[in-house]
């Protein structure tokens, strides 16, 4: 068969006729226990339990099989876990692979969670992070000990937008050690504006609560993973307690067809409003992946398929508190709230000492007030004016 486009696999992916049952979509099965009609179809649920076979609800219904086989396609891995939340995800994949006494490399502009888990939880378990500048490049052999067992990555970084060289710091890494485990939050790329496992990454870690159910409506996490590293994620997630509800899975499944279209108005309506913002004399840079002024746009060129509605910009000056409120009070368009990769737009806003808080790498921050914008699926003229009437306000 002829290699199929994107926006193809994505209205195919998870609809297995074994989990649409004559529909279009996989049915919705809830379910706690399994029952088996006889002793042999329980002892063969139970040496196939980490295969798509049903065996216990934690494990997973024909709901959970059918996303977690099209995440597995998604992002070209083995096989792929699900998590009640993106944050989920991304701890218990940690978890699944370190062990006391060990080293974690970790990208200082990681999601904050990301970065807290790594002070409060890992350090009870006298594992060791060392946060890295997310343009390190090769340069991350240097900092690879003995007992460094993941180097764990994020591209864009949250907020400020930097981009990895992700093959000069896989190259690196591999070099150095081949034991060493790779994981990355792909949750800004959605599976589909990068494919990190044929970077040589070994896990793709996701909150499908973002673009993939893209209705701000669920919380969902996924870590996809390859040969080497599935059955461990798998089991040790399994040992954590880890599961997800088959409706919000439904859900996400459901995003999976509509991903590609949402993505590229997204795109398109990002890039407007980018532009724009570059033009206006209040603004100092856009944080923009696709724009050149973004750090690590040239690595975003060469391994990223597009972009998304979600970066920032920065003012050439402070706001004042004043200015700051007038700023973000009165928008009509763009809601102040956290996550986002939903229909609607949405801000934050951040003054240089909120940043700094939130970096564990050497950055020369400007005075200027920054937002993290997420731009939706309005036209956005309007968004433009919202923001125009905002610039007018905080004079
Ligand atoms: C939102 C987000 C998460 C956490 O996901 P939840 O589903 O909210 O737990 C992790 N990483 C990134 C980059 C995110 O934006």
């Amino acid at each position: 068969m002829a290699k199929i486009r994107p926006e193809t696999q994505l209205v195919h992916l998870g609809r297995n006729p074994t989990y649409t049952q004559k529909g279009v979509n996989p049915i919705i099965q809830r379910t706690s226990s399994v029952i088996f009609n006889t002793l042999e179809e329980k002892q063969h649920a139970t040496r196939n339990r980490a295969k798509s076979v049903l065996f216990y609800g934690r494990r997973g219904t024909q709901t959970h099989f059918a996303f977690q086989e099209a995440m597995t396609e998604l992002e070209c891995g083995a096989g792929a876990v699900l998590y009640p939340s993106g944050a989920a995800a991304i701890n218990n994949a940690i978890l699944s692979f370190i062990s006391s006494g060990d080293h974690i490399l970790v990208t200082g502009s990681a999601y904050d969670p990301t970065q807290n888990f790594c002070d409060k939880i890992l350090t009870k378990f006298n594992v060791d992070t060392d946060y890295f500048d997310p343009m390190i490049g090769a340069n991350i052999a240097e900092l690879i000990r003995p007992n460094t067992r993941i180097v764990f990555l994020e591209a864009p970084s949250s907020i400020t937008m930097e981009i990895h060289d992700l093959p000069a710091i896989v190259n690196a890494v591999r070099q150095k050690s081949s034991d060493i485990i790779i994981m990355i939050d792909n949750t800004w790329a959605a599976g589909v504006l990068l494919k990190p496992l044929l970077l040589g990454i070994d896990i793709s870690i996701q909150s499908a609560t973002k673009y993939i159910n893209g209705h701000s409506d669920g919380m969902l996490g996924v870590a996809v993973a390859n040969e080497r590293c599935i059955d461990t994620l798998r089991e040790n997630s399994y040992l954590l307690g880890q599961t997800a509800d088959p409706d919000t899975v439904y859900m996400a499944g459901r995003g999976l067809h509509t991903l590609a279209t949402r993505l590229k108005q997204h795109e398109a309506n990002g890039l407007a409003i980018a532009q724009w913002l570059e033009q206006q004399p209040e603004v100092d840079r856009v944080f923009h992946p696709a724009l050149p002024s973004c750090p690590g746009h040239t690595f975003f060129v060469r391994d990223f398929n597009g972009s998304n509605g979600l970066f920032s910009f920065q003012l050439k000056s402070r706001l004042s508190q004043e200015q700051f409120e007038s700023f973000l009070n009165h928008l009509n368009h763009f809601k102040m709230g956290y996550s986002w990769g939903g229909y609607e737009s949405l801000i934050l806003g951040y003054q240089k000492e909120d940043l700094l808080g939130m970096r564990q790498y050497d950055v020369n921050f400007n005075e200027g007030t920054l937002f993290r914008i997420h731009v939706g699926l309005e036209h956005p003229q309007d968004l433009i004016e919202d923001l125009k009437k905002a610039f007018e306000r905080s004079q």
